[in-house]
């Protein structure tokens, strides 16, 4: 007969790690960028005063546990704030992006049943547009002080963060409840078809948040001083704000300012030693680095995920930076990463380019997460490198089933991604592509991502993207968009050339159009469906 263990069974909460934080590291410093432009720096203990604070007044607003909260906002210290206060206080922190179409955005805060809004003032004009169309949103919160509240019409009860939190106590008792209780929401970006919502409970957060905190992943500790620059309106900024406070490291929230003389400011100023964001945002920092001939003195470490990290990015920030590159795969129904690619002892030891190689790879699960692929019927398909099918995952912070859904999205308890994945014999998965942006020409597979690789590695080429278009012979053919380094030029001969000797010849696309900047979105991702949708007939 099993015995059960004598442990104490204590909830995973998140209120827990606010606590810890404020109690064993209460002088560890949160520098936070504000929306209008300077720098606010406090403690542990005071973000945990106010995180309370945060708590009293909305009860004071007849909030009570199970209420939802939405935000709208940049990575700064009101919004960290507000990750605790609700979440703590039982009740859900809805993060919303704010560059969804205005209807998703109306569709979300709906379906999500917020009751109140918290939004950056650089929002306010977007708020305003909207705000008609939420009636159950009984209060908008301007995260700002009253003297920069914005100047809008068309926002009822509006209401100034700082004058609510200076009547409220900083004593507040947070409750204690089941940790598989929701915590927090983010819906998928919503590309095809309504936003879908993922639910996150206290257990999936904390959990996942001491997990990244292992040397292997962001390697985080009191002496490590942590800059996120992947947004806390999507995907919890893939936990760091929970996993700062466990390990006690320095927090740095750039607030709006994600352009590269901003982010080497921040790194510079605040010694950063680790950073995380998606390739684009390390694009932009690369480019103004070469730029103005600097370099970063601290940062020893980025994680990298969102999106593929091409070959010649890691290179350069290998190579010309001295920073080490980490791999991350993860998406909105992860709670956070889900697979790293960091490298082992011997790796460390490969020459150079073989190093970067295995980089552009998406690594390892974690501790906590399985993964497997499969092929069209199901069947688990080979740990050989080779053999592609869609990527399943399962795990303690993997989505069961959507929120207000009624079918569960899981195959035989596993969550199928959507994306085509290889595993090789060590356990290391490489992201192919996603379902819908592999491109069919001929009869065979191309994967976007590789072409989309080999562009970039062209030392003309700032930023470069592909999709498949319907072509009346091949079916579909790759389309090659590039966004030329500043000062540089580039021809379609010379890039088709380039590519030419690298892909074999069915993958070289036979047009190339050239932008001046790619459509991103608000997690910093280029948008194919835009480009689908503007450039969807060329071939036609
Ligand atoms: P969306 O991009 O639609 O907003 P998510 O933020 O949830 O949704 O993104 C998840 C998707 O992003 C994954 O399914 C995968 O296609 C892609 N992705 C995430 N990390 C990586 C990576 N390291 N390499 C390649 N693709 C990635």
């Amino acid at each position: 007969m099993l015995q059960p263990g004598l442990m104490m069974d204590r909830p995973l909460l998140v209120s827990a790690i606010l606590e810890h934080a404020a109690a064993q590291f209460g002088a560890a410093q949160i520098v936070s960028r504000e929306t209008h432009g300077p720098v606010f720096r406090y403690t542990y203990a005071e973000c945990a005063a106010r995180a309370r604070r945060l708590a009293n007044a909305l009860h004071g607003l007849g909030l009570a546990t199970g209420s939802a909260v939405g935000s709208i906002a940049w990575n700064n210290h009101r919004h960290l704030e507000a990750y605790y206060a609700v979440s703590g206080s039982g009740m859900v922190m809805h993060t919303i992006n704010p560059r969804l179409h205005p209807e998703q955005l109306i569709y979300v805060i709906n379906h999500a049943d917020d009751r109140v809004l918290l939004f950056d003032a650089t929002f306010a004009p977007l708020i305003a547009g909207i705000a008609a169309l939420c009636p159950g949103v009984e209060a908008w919160i301007c995260l700002s002080d009253s003297a920069h509240m914005p100047e809008v019409r068309g926002i009822g009860n509006l209401l100034c963060y700082e004058e609510l939190l200076s009547p409220s106590s900083e004593q507040f008792e947070w409750p204690e409840f089941d940790e598989r209780t929701a915590a927090a929401l983010c819906y998928t970006s919503g590309t095809t078809g309504d936003p879908k919502g993922s639910l996150y409970s206290h257990r999936s957060l904390v959990l996942n948040a001491i997990t990244i905190c292992m040397p292997g992943i962001l390697g985080l500790s009191q002496r490590e001083v942590l800059l996120p620059i992947v947004p806390m309106f999507h995907v919890n900024a893939w936990c760091s704000p929970y996993a700062a406070l466990i390990a006690g490291a320095k927090l740095v929230l750039p607030g709006p300012r994600l352009d590269g003389a901003g982010l080497h400011d921040m790194m510079e100023t605040e010694s950063v030693t680790v950073s995380a964001g998606v390739p684009t945002v390390w694009f932009g920092l690369v480019q103004y680095l070469e730029q103005q001939q600097i370099k970063l003195s601290s940062v020893r470490v980025i994680i990298s995920g969102g999106s593929a990290m091409p070959y010649a990015l890691a290179a350069t920030l290998s190579d010309r930076y001295g920073i080490e590159v980490r791999h991350g795969w993860g998406m909105t129904e992860t709670t956070a990463v889900a697979t790293l690619n960091a490298l082992d002892a011997e790796q460390m030891k490969l020459p150079a380019e073989e190093r970067h190689a295995i980089v552009t790879k998406q690594g390892r699960s974690v501790f906590g997460v399985d993964i497997k692929v499969v092929d069209d019927r199901g069947d688990t398909l080979p740990r050989d490198g080779k053999s592609q099918g869609e990527l399943m995952v399962r795990g303690h912070w993997i989505v069961s089933g959507y929120f207000k859904c009624a079918t569960s999205p899981l195959s035989a308890g596993w969550f199928p991604t959507g994306d085509i994945a290889s595993i090789d014999a060590h356990g290391v998965m490489q992201i192919k592509d996603r379902v819908k942006d592999l491109i069919k020409t001929g009869g065979e597979w191309v994967s976007s991502i590789d072409l989309e690789n080999v562009a970039v590695a062209h030392p003309a080429v700032a930023f470069a993207a592909v999709i498949g278009v319907k072509h009346p012979k091949w079916q579909e053919r790759p389309l090659l968009f590039i966004v030329r380094k500043q000062g540089r030029t580039l021809q379609r001969e010379e890039i088709v050339e380039f590519l030419s000797t690298r892909v074999a010849r069915l993958c070289v696309p036979d047009e190339v159009i050239f932008l001046d900047s790619l459509p991103v979105g608000g997690t910093g991702k280029v948008q194919k469906a835009v480009l689908r949708e503007q450039y969807g007939d060329v071939f036609k």
